[in-house]
């Protein structure tokens, strides 16, 4: 993992191709078509999160006009661009993030990254293009998948004109069945964790997805994701888990709390606990697309995602996750700077434990903004349930 996000940053710095900016569910495909190396600043955030710099930047955007209750990728970001530093530097030798050539958006998942984005188009003097499907569907049909199809073909003339490249339909093709190749993988590492000793947690799932993040449409994400399949089948096989024997099994909604992921994860561990399976990992898989209708099914994959859909269809792909993982109790984490990604605020938890029976837990945390975070208040709450959890399973 090292190396390759190693070999990924420092191809983003060699100066040789140009560069897209692109959301971690944007449009990368096309993007890598045209011969970008593609940069993702929400990977950006979560490196500023889980290093726990963030909350040296935050107060630089806010400063700036950003509200401390907006997204912390975005504080954090910015921040981090107004103040010239970042962990790349340190990590990756980078003088810091990549100048872009172009930027793409995709709202599919909040309208935030339209505004983080632009400011960075503003900064740089740099093209965006943006793409706005349709919101909180039930149903994704034709004709929002026509809309979005529509809105990427717009695309074309800019990335032609940036790149120098005329747009090729056959290396669209190759960079979608690459990404298909990796998403399938990716998909199959997380279903390992059905097994009754599951092999990978969501806490570690954070980290492996790094490459379907941000190198998706490319061999070495393929290539990673063989690797670290065959190692978890193995472990399977062997009825190896991450802990060695599990008393509850938890599903987590939400994002991840960057700066405590080892003491989230040593948590649930030292309880006995596996969390086996999660929305936010789930969210790169794509299993829609398809190299040889590569525009409609990219436009539907990406329309299709979790947080582009409506309560009641998230609480229909939550109850099917709960049946294949054999779930025993649903974490929620109620991110406080990301409405898009918390959804315990509208009554779901209760409706959902109302047609599945599996109980539910909300905390309240943060993506980057540790401000957001009681350690103590969690711990507390996260014990209490597993072991009510356990009480119920005798
Ligand atoms: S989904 Fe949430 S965390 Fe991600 S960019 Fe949008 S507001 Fe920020």
């Amino acid at each position: 993992m090292k190396k390759l996000m190693s070999e990924y940053f420092t191809s983003l710095d060699s100066g040789k191709k140009k560069i897209a900016w692109c959301t971690s569910v944007g449009p990368a495909e096309l993007l890598r078509s045209f011969g970008f190396e593609v940069f993702f600043p929400e990977n950006h955030g979560a490196l500023l999160g889980a290093t726990r710099t963030a909350m040296d930047f935050i107060p630089e955007a806010i400063k700036c006009g950003y509200s401390g209750h907006i997204c912390s990728y975005t504080t954090a970001d910015i921040g981090s661009y107004l103040k010239k530093q970042s962990p790349l530097q340190k990590h990756y030798g980078m003088e810091g993030v990549p100048k872009p050539d172009i930027i793409a958006y995709n709202t599919n998942q909040c309208r935030e990254v339209e505004d983080w984005f632009t400011f960075y188009a503003d900064e740089f003097n740099c093209p965006i293009v943006g793409i706005q499907p349709p919101r909180y569907l039930n149903e994704v049909t034709q004709d929002e998948v026509d809309l979005v199809v529509k809105q990427m073909k717009k695309m074309i003339p800019i990335c032609e004109k940036v790149s120098g490249r005329k747009f090729n339909l056959e290396k669209f093709k190759k960079t979608v069945k690459l990404s298909k190749e990796a998403t399938l993988l990716w998909q199959k590492v997380l279903k390992t964790s059905t097994a009754d000793n599951a092999p990978i947690s969501f806490f570690d799932g954070t980290i492996h997805m790094g490459p379907i993040v941000v190198l998706r449409g490319t061999q070495r994400a393929k290539d990673y994701y063989t690797i670290l399949l065959a190692e978890l089948e193995e472990n399977v096989k062997n009825n190896i888990g991450f802990i060695p024997k599990a008393k509850t099994r938890i599903f987590w909604e939400g994002m991840p709390i960057w700066g405590r992921l080892r003491m989230m994860s040593d948590l649930f561990a030292d309880n006995e606990s596996s969390v086996v399976a999660s929305t936010y990992c789930s969210s790169w898989i794509f299993d829609k697309f398809d190299e040889n209708d590569p525009w409609n099914s990219t436009a539907r994959a990406y329309t299709e995602i979790f947080i582009n859909r409506s309560d009641k269809a998230k609480e229909k792909m939550l109850a099917e996750w709960f049946k294949e993982y054999k779930i025993d109790g649903i974490v929620f984490h109620d991110t406080k700077t990301c409405f898009n990604n918390s959804n315990a605020k509208f009554g779901m938890p209760q409706r959902l434990q109302k047609i599945t029976g599996v109980p539910f837990l909300t905390i309240e945390g943060d993506l980057c903004d540790l401000r957001f975070f009681s350690e103590g208040q969690s711990i507390t709450k996260v014990e209490t349930f597993l072991e009510q959890l356990e009480d119920i399973k005798v």
